[in-house]
């Protein structure tokens, strides 16, 4: 198979509401999207920059311009080798890789015949996801979450780390609007400092918290350990886990019980595979999650979490919360996200030309 052409755009999509985290809020998302042509294929992928990744619209796409024209008429069997020759090209950039990299994975199943899963080893075709909840006032949070469950979702994730009291109190109201049968997850996004996120987790753990994402900063690995040792809740790692050297640290560190992998931050398929395969040794269960991204690269990342044995939990919800999305096929049933049954990631992309 030869890539023949490279097509790049970046897109504005508008989010139904502003979404708020410990970190920031925001109403829109920036998405690049790329079409690989390959004969009479196209793959399709996207990016979702954030600055987890110290990325935007702008590095992306110069990114994308410099991987475009180091992969121009290069012949290849394998995703392996795509990926390496991006890194020679550019430096960094994840979210432009994984762009690049899901619509190779799409273009070789298209040309297995397989839906992406069954191209990468697995065998069933939907898993249960979440709906995550924004910082927003308990009144809100509580109607989000009986809207939600109405829905079919069992699982929610509720955004937390601006006030420790406050968010015990949220939690509280959602718990017993939804009852004891949903799961709730928190994401701390770094917002906490260590001592304030034990408070949290003690008075938290009496609703039933299945973990605690990254409470307190990247760079606080004393404060990750500390909490990976005390808190009742167990502890996620997010932002603080990028790469495959970031998952060994924490385990070296004992800074993590679990780790959140993202497409977007890791920087496609190939590379989120290698990152999986360090925490399993590692004894590391992960979620599969998302930035704020359109159905093309949830779609990707099911597919991924369907041939993986050690994602447990599923966070790819952010496409409920566009106004409009330009990609269309993934379908949710009873709380289940489930994978189109086309060949490739098998997602319909239709761009203003
Ligand atoms: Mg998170």
């Amino acid at each position: 198979m030869r890539i023949d052409l490279m097509e790049i755009l970046p897109v504005t999509l508008q989010r139904k509401e502003p979404f708020a985290i410990a970190r920031g809020s925001s109403d829109i998302a920036e998405i690049i999207f790329v079409a690989v042509h390959s004969g009479r294929r196209t793959g399709h992928g996207c990016a979702a920059p954030s600055e987890v990744t110290r990325e935007n619209v702008h590095s992306v796409t110069n990114a994308l311009q410099f991987i475009a024209r180091a992969l121009s008429g290069v012949e290849f069997e394998r995703p392996g080798s795509i990926v390496d020759r991006m890194d020679r090209a550019t430096q960094g950039s994840p979210s432009a890789k994984a762009a690049v990299d899901m619509a190779i994975y799409d273009l070789l199943a298209q040309a297995a015949g397989l839906p992406l899963y069954a191209y990468l080893g697995g065998r069933l075709d939907r898993l249960p996801t979440d709906m995550t909840i924004g910082i927003m006032d308990k009144e809100a949070a509580v109607a989000r979450a009986q809207h939600w469950v109405a829905m079919g979702f069992r699982a929610l994730k509720i955004k937390v780390g601006r006030e420790w009291r406050s968010d015990v109190k949220r939690l509280k109201a959602v718990r017993e609007a939804v009852g004891p049968d949903i799961e709730l997850r928190v994401d701390g996004n770094e917002g906490y400092s260590w001592a304030d996120a034990l408070s949290f987790a003690r008075h938290a753990q009496r609703f039933n918290i299945a973990f605690f994402e990254q409470p307190v900063a990247v760079g606080d690995w004393e404060g990750m350990r500390a909490l990976t040792e005390s808190s009742p809740i167990p502890i996620m790692a997010d932002e603080m886990a990028v790469t495959a050297d970031d998952v060994k640290k924490l385990r070296w560190s004992n800074a993590t019980r679990m780790v959140n992998l993202k497409l977007m931050k890791h920087g496609g398929i190939a590379r989120t595979i290698e990152v999986n395969t360090i925490c399993e040794s590692a004894g590391y269960p992960a979620m599969m999650g998302c930035n704020g991204e359109p159905q093309l690269s949830i779609a990707a990342a099911l597919h991924l979490a369907l041939a993986t044995r050690n994602v447990r939990w599923l966070d790819l919800d952010s496409h409920f919360n566009l106004q409009s999305d330009p990609t269309a096929g993934l379908r949710f049933d009873g709380g289940m996200l489930l994978a189109p049954s086309r060949p490739g990631i098998g997602i319909e992309v239709t761009l203003p030309t």
